[in-house]
């Protein structure tokens, strides 16, 4: 892969670990859950709390919504922040939340403790830039398209402004005609193979269909995945958005115990 800095290449034993809240992300399994977006204060909070108890370490939950209709929910903004916040403050745990342009950087990591660069900005090169100068970690989700080497570059364009805090997330691909995306488990143990960099998976995203979610999730762990980002609601026929794809509170909390079965299975099988 002709191009691409040392810091990815093959040989480099030093895997990449950093603090977020408690947790070490690319050392400790990171469960990142909550709703596609944040629709209420009431909700988020009461998504918190639940994917809490249930084993969750870091809260999600959408404030800019990239939203492919201009029609559709584009997230309640600063709103949603304020709220993420709050639920944070109430969990302890840390957030993760989308940020879509560069002129929003600074307001978003007021809030949140990791931005997310969602698919379609991937390789907006000015936002990987912009983020690459900030010291929060970066939550870089892979395109609908995105090839292996194109995604390595991406990563690339953070780690070179200074920022080294990068999570590579496999959140489906583009599949024919087809309206789901079809996630990729081979990227993950490729990933895994060939950088330092944690690598997490999206299985809702990944699939677009909440009755494969849990055995998509638990094939990724497998693979070798250092955490999982599920989106989880508390009334899911209600969603504002991504209403097909996210477990309700009593699966997310039946996947988090198969998560840790399936955990301490990987181990045995080193
Ligand atoms: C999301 O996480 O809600 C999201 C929009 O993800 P993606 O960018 O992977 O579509
Ligand atoms: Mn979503």
């Amino acid at each position: 892969m002709g191009g691409l800095n040392l810091s990815l290449k093959k040989g480099n034993t030093h895997l990449t670990t950093f603090k977020v809240g408690q947790v070490e992300i690319g050392k400790d399994f990171v469960v990142i859950a909550g709703p596609c977006s944040v629709e209420s204060e009431e909700q988020i909070i009461t998504i918190a709390k639940s994917v809490k108890a249930s084993g969750a370490n870091m809260l999600r939950g959408g404030a800019f919504k990239p939203r492919t209709s201009p029609y559709s929910f584009q997230g309640l903004g600063e709103k949603a922040l304020i709220y993420l916040k709050r639920a944070s403050e109430i969990t302890g745990l840390p957030v993760v939340t989308e940020v879509m342009d560069t002129t929003d950087i600074e307001l978003v990591s007021e809030y949140a403790d990791v931005l997310q660069i969602g698919a379609r900005n991937v390789q907006n090169y000015s936002l990987l830039k912009a983020v690459g100068k900030t010291d929060k970690p970066i939550l870089l989700k892979r395109g609908f398209s995105t090839t292996l080497e194109e995604y390595l570059f991406c990563a690339e364009y953070v780690l070179n402004e200074g920022n080294s805090q990068v999570i590579l997330c496999e959140r489906g691909i583009r599949s024919g005609t087809s309206k789901n995306n079809v996630f990729d488990i081979n990227i993950i143990p490729t990933l895994k193979r060939i950088t330092h960099l944690p690598v997490i998976a999206d299985p809702s995203h990944g699939t677009n269909n909440r009755d494969i979610i849990i055995p998509v999730s638990l094939s990724a762990i497998i693979a070798g995945a250092d955490g999982l980002m599920v989106e989880v609601h508390s009334n899911i026929g209600t969603a504002l958005s991504d209403v097909k794809q996210q477990l309700n509170l009593d699966e997310f909390s039946n996947l988090s115990k198969m998560i840790y079965q399936t955990f301490q299975f990987r181990n045995c099988l080193k």
